[in-house]
């Protein structure tokens, strides 16, 4: 069953959050940036004070009603995404501590991270069990030219924010970093960008571009190249096992796949795989790797291409409709 009320809509499903039941705190749109790829358009309201948008008790009221609705068996997290920034809403801690105490799902907000410097929302987010936050740049000019944030936020006070907070945060902290076609792709910015996030020990870091319909028309995503050396360079300062793309596939997550081609299409949207590796997989299942690997090229499903001296398989991004 799938609902979509007032504040809450879903599950939905989500390849970090599984099933994951949504809660719209924010009306559209506030937010403390303008973000150039924001899929809500631009944001007409530039905010960076927080402050009261719905009573909080209706809001802790539907998501119990909607998770008896549609039964805790059926949700893996409970999701704050809204038409905006969640941190913006002053009572997020009391809605997080009030679904705590009726519902016994994980809980997750999906936050930009720009008010983390701020001890009030520090203290909020530590009722949260995952905390996902956009690190798109770590250099003042980069981070106005892509996230556009309100004049009185700085990129200083952002990392500092957010390495505070990770510091004593006891839940999972997991990364976004979108990458945006000569805006903050250079090699020189995502190793910046790799370091910082390094720093803070994430669960996991994404790697991210846009695939819905951006603020501003003249945005285009990363390459499928610089992709693959973003990818590397995160896996060099991060490691492997905690870096994942996200480049538009929401699919299941390839371990529940059984068809070998499905579950290397799968494998490559979110780990660009070496091509002995493909080979090796393919090849164990009886299938002549060079064939497969061709035709699925020729369907545009995947792209095959070189870093450093390694070939590697990639899934082949998908472009915005
Ligand atoms: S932070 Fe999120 S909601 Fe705000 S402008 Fe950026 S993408 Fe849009």
């Amino acid at each position: 069953m799938v609902i979509k009320l007032k504040y809450v809509f879903g599950p939905v499903p989500s390849r970090r959050l599984g099933r994951s039941l949504g809660v719209n705190n924010i009306p559209p749109k506030y937010c403390s940036y303008s973000c150039i790829y924001c899929q809500l358009g631009r944001t007409p309201n530039l905010i960076c004070g927080r402050r009261e948008f719905y009573p909080w008790r209706d809001v802790v009221n539907e998501v119990i009603n909607s998770v008896k609705t549609i039964g805790e068996e059926n949700i893996d997290y409970i999701t704050f995404v809204p038409d905006g920034e969640p941190i913006l809403d002053i009572n997020l801690g009391l809605e997080l501590s009030g679904i705590r105490e009726k519902v016994n799902k994980p809980l997750a907000v999906l936050t930009n991270g720009s008010l983390l410097f701020k001890e009030d929302v520090r203290q909020d987010l530590y009722n949260a069990d995952l905390v996902s936050i956009k690190i798109d740049a770590v250099e003042e000019n980069t981070y106005r030219r892509v996230n556009r944030p309100h004049p009185s936020l700085y990129i200083e006070r952002f990392l500092e924010g957010v390495k505070s907070f990770t510091k004593n945060y006891k839940g999972k902290v997991i990364t976004e970093t979108m990458l945006i076609k000569n805006v903050n792709d250079s090699i020189a910015e995502i190793e910046k960008v790799a370091k910082f996030i390094k720093s803070i020990r994430p669960y996991k870091a994404y790697i991210a571009i846009p695939t819905r319909p951006p603020a501003e028309t003249w945005v285009q995503p990363a390459s499928e190249e610089t992709i693959l050396k973003a990818y590397n360079i995160f896996c060099e300062h991060i490691g492997q096992e905690n870096v994942e793309l996200l480049v538009g596939y929401e699919g299941p997550y390839f371990e529940a796949i059984k068809d070998p081609i499905e579950s290397l299409l799968a494998i490559t949207s979110v780990h660009p795989l070496r091509l002995d590796y493909a080979y090796a997989m393919l090849e164990k299942y009886g299938l002549n790797p060079e064939t497969v690997l061709r035709k699925l090229a020729c369907e545009n499903k995947i792209v095959m291409l070189k870093y450093k001296d390694q070939k590697f398989v990639m899934r082949k991004i998908i472009s915005r409709s």
